[in-house]
């Protein structure tokens, strides 16, 4: 894997896969056939590294969005109709290929996003998993309850919603995509996917892998372009019956209301601006390796990153002054080299966007303890320098607002209750990190805290059986196991009389 081997091993790999990229370009994939956007419009793709062009995206909008959701519809009765066996033997095809190209999909990746291949690696191997995992539950997704009465036997069985929407964000967008994109093929609908403009390249792979691996034309559909235009169209569009969308919360917003005239289920999956909580009887060793790793690694561009440590008053200053002496040589570089633990972020707006917190943590009078601004020497790309703030107080806005980097605001408590309280005095809640070895004060916090998953004296480790989502502005709904079948699919409910129940006889006299 490309994460196991040096810098000049994966720079030679890419450079021999750039000129392709940049020949062909990002297309759009519609009814099985790539095809440049309808008005002929394309825009660039930057790489995050030195923000040279790696190549053109066709940009799609509504006319192409149209023509998707079309083939979508089309392709909808006959994929549906297969039974779950043939479509867990197509996923796994996907699977296989997936696997096949893992290497190709990491670097590409890299290339588009910046984020460092030792991730990058990983992440391509688990959109495998997403894809098996999904599959081997594709023949069971239609199974319901017996919910039998006295006078009636009713059973209830699922059957999949119809065309949906994809709408995925530019963080790890190829392995984002399989966990949307999988569930809902499993359940037998078929898709439109509209990726992040920022990161377009993998979707495309992905798109061309389902379709080598044998499924349908038009079963998977692919269309690239702006959220305003392309992103807009698809949630409007009468054809498609449901999206699962990730991204900002405000974005979120905007979704349902687009959707509304057509009254679109929706899944969201949104912001955080998560706590990671420390007790002073915590394992503080482990704590300090896990609050570094959920806050720095992937770039900090993360939705689950632990953005606000909470640590107890009585340990507060050492914790920190550990916390700073690590952060400060976290390795930022290259992101193709297998060392590198922060890459560049993903646009320059972005990096002004993560930058402008740094002046707004210092007016508010917390104190900077590490990073701000990009390293020296690297002032190509959009790098950051890992940063950190002590001393922050619940209210600013380094402790509300998420910035989406390598970002940490640390606040001090005195007790459970104050914890609970900074916790969840923010606007999202999507997951918490509590550090004890008091376990009663854990699952008192647990049950109290706001988010929709938690882990205790854990960095964040998916099971993919288990609910996936937040609470307030961190999303509607869960994904996950069976939860994401709950989503891609309608419950039905029969009901069979068992024998002669009492009818009512109306017009008798
Ligand atoms: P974004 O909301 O700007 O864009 C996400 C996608 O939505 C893109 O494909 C974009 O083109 C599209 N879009 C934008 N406006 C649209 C509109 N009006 N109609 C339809 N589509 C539209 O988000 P981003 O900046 O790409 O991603 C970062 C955000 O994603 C962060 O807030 C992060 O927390 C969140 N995120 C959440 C999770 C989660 O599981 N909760 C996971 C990853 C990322």
């Amino acid at each position: 894997m490309a994460a196991k081997t040096t810098l000049a091993e994966n720079r030679a790999k890419i450079e021999q896969y750039r000129p392709q990229v940049a020949a062909g370009g990002v297309q759009n994939l519609i009814n099985g056939i790539k095809v440049p956007a309808y008005s002929g419009r394309t825009f660039t793709t930057l790489t995050p590294i030195d923000n040279s062009v790696i190549c053109e995206v066709a940009e799609g909008d509504a006319s192409d969005i149209d023509a998707a959701a079309q083939a979508a519809a089309d392709a909808f009765p006959a994929w549906a109709a297969l039974s779950g066996k043939k479509r867990r033997d197509l996923l796994y095809n996907v699977a296989d290929l997936i696997e096949k190209h893992a290497e190709e999909i990491a670097l590409l990746e890299t290339l588009d996003t910046g984020q460092p291949i030792r991730y990058m690696s990983a992440a391509a191997v688990r959109g495998a998993e997403n894809f098996r995992f999904f599959a081997d539950r594709a023949e069971g997704a239609r199974d319901g309850l017996a919910l039998p009465s006295d006078e009636h036997l009713n059973y209830t069985l699922r059957q999949p919603i119809g065309p949906v929407g994809v709408i995925t964000p530019w963080n790890t967008p190829f392995m984002l995509s399989t966990w949307k994109i999988a569930p809902a093929l499993a359940a037998g609908c078929t898709v439109v996917h509209k990726p992040a403009e920022l990161s377009p390249i993998t979707a495309q792979r992905l798109a061309e892998l389902v379709l080598e691996a044998g499924i349908p034309p038009g079963v998977l559909n692919l269309v690239n372009g702006f959220g305003e235009t392309a992103g807009k169209a698809l949630t409007e569009h009468p054809a498609i019956k449901a999206i699962a969308f990730v991204g900002e919360s405000a974005t979120g917003s905007h979704i349902m209301r687009q959707g509304a005239p057509t009254l679109k289920r929706v899944h969201f999956e949104l912001g955080g601006k998560n706590p990671v909580i420390v007790f002073a009887d915590a394992d503080l060793d482990r704590a300090l390796d896990s609050t570094l790793f959920m806050i720095y690694s992937l770039n900090g561009e993360r939705c689950t990153s632990s953005s606000r440590l909470l640590v107890e008053r009585s340990v507060h200053d050492e914790f920190t002054a550990r916390l700073a002496e690590r952060a400060n040589k976290i390795k930022v570089g290259d992101p193709f080299d297998p060392a590198t633990e922060i890459g560049p972020l993903i646009h320059p707006d972005h990096w002004e966007k993560v930058n402008s917190y740094v002046g707004i943590g210092q007016a508010e009078g917390a104190t900077l303890a590490a990073g701000g601004g990009c390293p020296a020497g690297l002032e190509k790309g959009n790098y950051i320098a890992p940063t950190l703030f002590t001393n922050a107080s619940s209210g600013m806005r380094i402790a509300q607002e998420e910035v989406f980097g390598p970002f940490l605001t640390v606040i001090p408590f005195d007790d459970e209750d104050e914890a609970l309280a900074i916790a969840n005095s923010v606007d999202y809640g999507l997951t918490g990190y509590i550090w004890t070895q008091n376990v009663t004060r854990a699952l008192k916090m647990s049950h109290h805290l706001d988010v929709g998953m938690i882990w205790v004296n854990s960095q964040n480790v998916r099971h993919l059986p288990t609910p996936f989502g937040g609470m307030k502005a961190s999303g509607i709904g869960r994904d996950g196991g069976d939860y994401s079948f709950d989503f891609y699919m309608e419950t039905k409910n029969i009901a069979i009389a068992l024998g002669n129940h009492r009818i009512a006889k109306l017009g008798v006299g």
